[in-house]
Order: C-alpha cells, then structure tokens, then sequence
C-alpha cells in the first residue's frame, strides 16, 4: 500500500516536473522567441535602409555608398562589426547583410544559451523608364560628360523656329512658364511624342528661371548642391528638333544643375548623375537613376 502511495506519489511528482519543464519551455519560446522575432525585424530594417542608402550614393562611387550604408546601418542600431556591405557596380547593387547573437534569458535554464539571427537586403540603382516632374526642355541627345555645360535651351541662337522649349499637357506660354517653375506633374516616357513650342518666349523664361533661383536659399553650387534643389533640371533626351511645330522623341532623362541665368532665355547647366522617383525599365542611360529594394 505504501509502496503504491510513494510510487504514486512518484508520478505525480514527475508529472509536475515535466509540466514545469513545459511550462518553461512555452516562457521560453514566448519571451526568447519573442525576443528573437524583434531582433530579426530591428536588422531587417536597418539592413533595408543601408541597402538603399548605399544605392542611392552608388552616383557618388563605391567608397560613398559603402560609407553612407555603415553609417545608416548604425543609425539604425546595428553595430558595424555585425554588418557586411558588398557592392556590384557593375549591376548597380549594394547588398547590406546583417548578423547577430541574441543571448537567451528563461531558455537557458533548458540548455539553450543563444541563436544567431540574420538579415540582408539588395537595393539596386536602375535606369528609369518614366517619369514626373520634367522641365519642359528637350535637350538633344550627346555624349554627357559630368560636370560639363550643355546648352538646355538654346536662347535666340535657334534656326527651325525651336529653342528647346515643349508643350507638356497644353501649349501657350503660360503653360510652359509653369511647368519650367514646378516640374510637368504627369510621367512621360521613353518613346513617348512631346510637342514642341516654338519660338523664344523669353519673358515666361526669365521669369520661371529667376524664380527656380531664387527659391534655391542655400546657396547651392555644382559641386555641393541638396537632393530636390529647384536649380537641378530634370529634362527629357530628344533625338532633334523638328522646324515649327512638331514632335520630338523621348530617349530618356537626364539632369542638370542650372548655371545663373544668361538672359535672353538662354538656359546652361551642368551634367549631373541624379536619382529619382521613377520607373524603373529599358532606357538610354543619361545619368537618371531610380533606387528600389531588389528582393
Ligand atoms: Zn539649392
């Protein structure tokens, strides 16, 4: 009878002990598990925000974009010797990989002391497709060079009757004026017909082109200018300009720092590699990127 009773006593005994070890176990998977879960997401984000910083300053070369992904990488809370960053500049991709070891609380009593979590991230730098916000000038296609001045519109010099100015979304000057101060808000594409506007129009000129510098108080110049200044032009590449009014051929985009204003509606500015918002698809390429997350 005693013996039953012990060894009963036994049982539950045993039964209480691995209800604890179960219980434990579930403590261990909620709180460490969780732990890990929050871990795995704060990299994830940072990896993600490194990669697309590093693709955004891959215009800048390799050693700016690796630089910039550490330090946003940091930013983010991940620790540099816990970070890799490899970049292909061939394809125009930085990869930013992130590893680190949580250490456990309640799992340890089971045996278990730590796990590594991971996470990485692509982003790509690509030739855009489309996009808003062109300055209604179509600067013919060459050979850019950055840093060299291009003639954006051609002032009085013009002989088919066209200077450089389109008419995005209507003609009239007006129209043009506008869309040289804020940017054509529709996307146009490559391949996509503009139609030109003739002539000078050097009053609607001046004025968006003081008013584009003006609205620049920062000071920018060529070599130090911020993302978004009103003195950067993003303009479509067109294959020629026709006599009177016609139509060119969108080949792509490029962008420009705008030198000070000449007079006599003669526009210049200086070639530069730029990211925007943009599709993202086959394209001539002309300095105008677009960044996004490759997976
Ligand atoms: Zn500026």
């Amino acid at each position: 009878m005693s013996k039953l009773l012990s060894n009963r006593r036994g049982s539950v005994l045993l039964i209480v002990l691995f209800a604890m070890v179960g219980v434990l176990g579930m403590g261990a998977m909620v709180i460490d598990g969780g732990q890990l879960y929050f871990e795995s997401a704060k990299l994830q984000t940072a990896v993600d925000a490194a990669a697309l910083a590093g693709a955004r300053t891959l215009v800048q070369g390799v050693t700016a974009a690796e630089q910039l992904a550490f330090s946003v990488a940091q930013q983010n809370g991940v620790n540099p010797a816990e970070l890799t960053v490899t970049i292909d500049s061939t394809a125009g991709t930085v990869t930013a990989s992130a590893v680190r070891t949580v250490f456990f609380g309640l799992a340890k009593v089971l045996g278990f002391e730590s796990a590594p979590v991971s996470a990485t991230a692509t982003a790509g730098s690509y030739s855009v497709s489309g996009v808003s916000g062109l300055a209604p000038l179509g600067v013919i296609w060459q050979d850019f060079v950055i840093g060299a001045q291009y003639d954006l519109k051609v002032g009085a010099s013009g002989d088919t009757g066209n200077y450089g100015a389109l008419a995005l979304g209507g003609t009239g000057s007006s129209n043009y004026r506008d869309n040289l101060k804020y940017g054509y808000n529709t996307m146009v594409r490559v391949n996509d017909l503009l139609p030109t506007e003739p002539g000078n129009i050097s009053g609607p000129t001046t004025e968006a082109i003081n008013w584009l510098l003006n609205e620049c108080s920062h000071g920018c110049v060529f070599d130090d200018h911020r993302v978004g200044c009103t003195r950067i032009l993003l303009v479509p590449i067109i294959n020629g300009l026709p006599n009177g009014r016609g139509e060119v051929t969108v080949l792509g985009f490029a962008s420009f720092f705008m030198e000070e204003y000449l007079g006599d509606a003669f526009v210049r500015g200086r070639f530069i590699e730029y990211n925007v918002q943009g599709e993202v698809g086959p394209s001539g390429d002309y300095g105008v990127k677009t960044v996004k997350l490759s997976n």
